[in-house]
C-alpha cells in the first residue's frame, strides 16, 4: 500500500481534509509552519487506508504518495 506523506510546509491550515478524510485520521497538530499555521498531522496513521480523498480535497498539494 502507498503511504501518505505530509508536506507540512505548503499547509494553510484550512481543515478541509480533516473534515473530508472518511477514516477521520488526520487533525491539526500543535506544530506551526513557517507561514504560521497550525499544521496538519496523522492521529492514527496505521488506520489511513490511501483512499486519496485527502489529496483531492487539499488546495494546497500538502499530500503527496511515497511508495
Ligand atoms: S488517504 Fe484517505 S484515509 Fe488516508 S488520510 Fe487521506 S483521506 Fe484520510
Ligand atoms: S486541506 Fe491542505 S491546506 Fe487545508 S488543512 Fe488540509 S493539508 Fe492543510
Amino acid at each position: 500500500m502507498k503511504k501518505i506523506k505530509i508536506l507540512e510546509e505548503r499547509c494553510k491550515g484550512c481543515g478541509l481534509c480533516i473534515e473530508f478524510c472518511p477514516k477521520k485520521v488526520l487533525g491539526f497538530s500543535e506544530k506551526r509552519n513557517l507561514q504560521g499555521y497550525r499544521v496538519v498531522g496523522f492521529y492514527a496513521k496505521e488506520k489511513c487506508n490511501a483512499c486519496g480523498i485527502c489529496f483531492l480535497m487539499c488546495p494546497e498539494l500538502v499530500f503527496v504518495s511515497e511508495e
